[in-house]
């Protein structure tokens, strides 16, 4: 049989959205509370405590209403003063395309440290530009570059910017809730990321960790955006009942968002950690098992929320796509600007890290193949990804 567009597809393999929680689903079917009704306030006050400690935060994250580009370009807007000279790190089109905001907001020429799109940013390289360049007060870097599946080792980033003594913007949008990481541990100012990927739930919210020295610098700026959607400023004060919302927050998303917090710390943050690597180095063992290549320059850097394959030499990405939607109903992402057509990503993120779905994603990966003539023996992918999950057993 054959899957059409108009029909849902039966899997999800994408790398966000992603398909939500069935009880964060159930969670949006909440009531919606008026915003200024006390008990809608509680709850929201609730809501940012909870998100501090899903963190790891020391101090108080905001929640802006918004899928994860809001914040970001908030970020680059508030924190980012004319004076400033900024380091943008590039290593796939999300941390590209941040430098264009950052543009934006400097008033000086902006530095960038740009590798190929499936290598890493190496800390040594940022150390020697901070040293060449004193007077950056700035750096930008992506943790998880999702359209190239690729890691930066943000913490090594982060350790090297601080003792420079300049500020760090992170965006942590596809490896927060997936991999071990936090605000406090790669010391960023503003580090922002979202429930739409791995915490299973729908895009519309962004959480963003401020530092203390990031509220005052913000402050300080007198271009930061207030009485603004773009605002951070604005929300400074909104997790407390005695202050109003800037505006309506989005009061689904946030029904939402509370369960995935709570499914996220019901089953360990360790845990959710371990079945999004364990899924990710199945898939990736049986992709090398069928003679296939991995995007990644060095497994070391591949994502344990993405697993991204480069598209064997001769074949349409999109036809790849189109075959596994239409044989086997299951749905894959493609590349982004720079990375389109060359690699096809299989994503592991909330419900979908599971290391069934790296058995669905190889399969319906190898069927496409086989079904456009590049014949791959799709039985060793199996067996391989197979070994890797008896092994975690
Ligand atoms: C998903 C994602 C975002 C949010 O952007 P959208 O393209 O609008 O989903 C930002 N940064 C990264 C690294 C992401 O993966």
């Amino acid at each position: 049989m054959r899957y059409s567009n108009d029909m849902q597809p039966v899997i999800t393999l994408t790398s966000g959205p992603v398909n939500a929680y069935p009880d964060v689903l159930r969670g949006l079917g909440r009531v919606v509370l008026y915003d200024y009704d006390p008990a809608f306030q509680l709850f929201y006050e609730e809501l940012v405590a909870k998100t501090q400690k899903v963190m790891g935060l020391s101090t108080r994250p905001l929640i802006m209403q918004g899928e994860p580009v809001l914040g970001l370009e908030a970020a680059a807007a508030s924190l980012i003063a004319t004076e400033d000279t900024v380091l943008n790190l590039a290593s796939g089109v999300y941390g590209k395309g941040f430098g264009y905001w950052a543009a934006r907001y400097t008033g000086n020429e902006l530095h960038e440290i740009e590798v190929p799109y499936n290598e890493a940013i190496d800390p040594q390289a940022v150390a020697e530009m901070l040293r060449q360049h004193p007077e950056i007060s700035v750096v930008c870097a992506c943790h998880h570059d999702t359209p190239s599946g690729t890691i930066n080792p943000i913490n090594e980033i982060g350790a090297i910017v601080a003792e420079h003594g300049a500020y760090l913007i992170v965006d942590a949008v596809s490896s927060f809730g997936g991999m071990q990481t936090s605000p406090d541990a790669c010391k960023a100012d503003l580090y922002v990321t979202g429930p739409n990927k791995c915490l299973g739930a729908p895009p519309g919210l962004t959480m963003v960790g401020v530092s203390d020295r990031a509220w005052t610098k913000m402050k300080a700026n007198e271009r930061a955006p207030r009485a603004s959607m773009l605002s951070i400023l604005d929300w400074e004060n909104a997790w407390s009942h005695k202050e109003p919302f800037p505006f309506t927050p989005s009061v689904a998303e946030l029904n939402g968002y509370d369960v995935a917090l709570d499914l996220y710390l019901e089953e360990g943050p360790e845990n959710v950690w371990a079945r999004h690597d364990l899924t990710a180095r199945a898939t990736r063992a049986g992709i090398k098992a069928m003679g296939l290549e991995l995007w990644a320059a060095d497994e070391t850097i591949a994502s344990p929320t993405t697993t991204t394959i480069r598209t064997p030499d001769g074949l349409d990405e999109q036809a790849i796509r189109d075959e596994a939607r239409a044989r086997y109903g299951v749905v894959f992402s493609s590349g982004r600007g720079e990375t389109a057509g060359k690699l096809t990503r299989i994503g592991h993120m909330g419900p979908t890290a599971q290391p069934i779905y790296a058995i669905a994603g190889l399969t319906a990966y190898a069927g496409a193949l086989n079904a456009l003539g590049r014949k791959v023996d799709a039985g060793a992918g199996l067996a391989a990804a197979m070994a890797v999950i008896d092994a975690a057993n």
